[in-house]
């Protein structure tokens, strides 16, 4: 071999022997900076998991919970579509199940055991870890724009009670009336619940929803009036950062509903989240660990909407029913209220 030979041979070796290494950094590059490639969007709502009975329901009243969760589903797509943040399709979906009476949130809030309502609720971003939360506000028309004004205008994550209230009153959000929570079918079924359940023992609910925008971000929401029958002060899982609610870009967004309490014991939404990360399980495999095992094992009640980095969802429940809805890129919606 001459001497020219030989620099070329060496030179195609090198550039044979970058090129995984090259290859490699560019596949880094991508994950790690998720927003420089277009994702498909995804958006899932629930309207909490509980007992509710296909015969007493009837087909019409089927129809009406699963249109109300399409509407959700439709406004939050809207800003999707037009590549709008996760954090805002969360925010107007939440709205619109907040607003609607039948739904365990906002206007169709239960009653505590004193007859009052008291409402939580916490928004979530993936990208930064941001988070905000309200708990036990009785005056805010949509709680889960108080939990998003917290984590964007206070230097807080949590805010309870009267000062939550305020804090929203000050920054502009919609104040009502305390009456404004009430609801012939939420009232007559507290008087039902309160001849039978002991204080905090009584039904549940909730609504929450989770999103993947185009740019690769996650959030998570969670809004609700609680368990019902429950102690005055008491707060549940929805408001609770890890608990009912979390969102990372790494791995997956989480929205949960059920028995507060073990879902705070349990860091339930963390835990789909840390095991998709740390012991590398797809998030069907961790969604359904935590509700089949984890807490149904114990038989703890309740479910989860979560939807992962890559798109895929899981919207796991171990009651018999928990109105859920979800709408991917290109598709057609889809709602669903029992086990299919
Ligand atoms: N998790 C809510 C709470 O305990 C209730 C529910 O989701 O059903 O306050």
């Amino acid at each position: 071999m001459n001497s020219n030979r030989i620099i070329r041979f060496f030179k195609i070796r090198w550039v044979l022997l970058l090129l995984p290494v090259l290859l490699l950094n560019a596949c880094y590059y991508k994950r790690h900076n998720p927003e420089d490639v277009e994702h498909n969007y995804v958006l899932v709502v629930h309207g909490g998991a509980g007992y509710a009975d296909p015969e007493k329901m009837g087909e019409e009243g089927a129809r009406l919970y699963q249109e109300a969760m399409k509407s959700a589903l439709a406004a939050g797509e809207a800003v999707l579509r037009d590549s709008g943040s996760a954090l805002d399709a969360v925010e107007v979906a939440i709205r619109i199940l907040e607003d609607h009476p039948s739904f365990n949130a906002g206007k169709g809030a239960v009653f505590t055991a004193q007859g009052t309502n008291e409402l939580d609720a916490s928004i979530m971003e993936g990208k930064d870890h941001k988070a905000g939360a309200v708990a036990g506000v009785r005056r805010i028309k949509n709680p889960i724009s108080a939990a998003r004004m917290v984590m964007e205008s206070s230097p807080h994550v949590m805010l309870s009670g009267a000062g939550a209230d305020v804090f929203a009153m000050e920054l502009g959000l919609e104040i009502v009336d305390t009456t404004y929570f009430f609801t012939q079918d939420s009232w007559d079924s507290y008087l039902r619940q309160r001849e039978k359940a002991s204080e905090g023992e009584g039904k549940h609910g909730t609504v929450g929803a989770v999103a993947l925008d185009k740019h690769g971000n996650l959030a998570a929401g969670t809004s609700t009036g609680g368990m019902m029958m429950k102690k005055w002060g008491r707060i549940g899982d929805s408001p609770v950062i890890g608990a009912g609610t979390w969102a990372d870009n790494a791995s997956c967004a989480v929205s949960c509903t059920g028995h507060g309490e073990y879902f705070i014991r349990y860091a339930a939404a963390h835990e789909v989240a840390v095991r998709m990360e740390h012991r590398k399980w797809t998030l069907e495999r961790a969604a359904h660990y935590v509700i089949d095992d984890l807490l149904g094992k114990q038989e703890v009640n309740g479910g989860l909407i979560a939807v992962d980095k890559y798109g895929n969802i899981a919207m796991p429940f171990n009651t018999r029913s928990m109105f859920r809805a979800y709408i991917k890129e290109g598709e057609e919606p889809q709602a669903f209220i029992f086990k299919k």
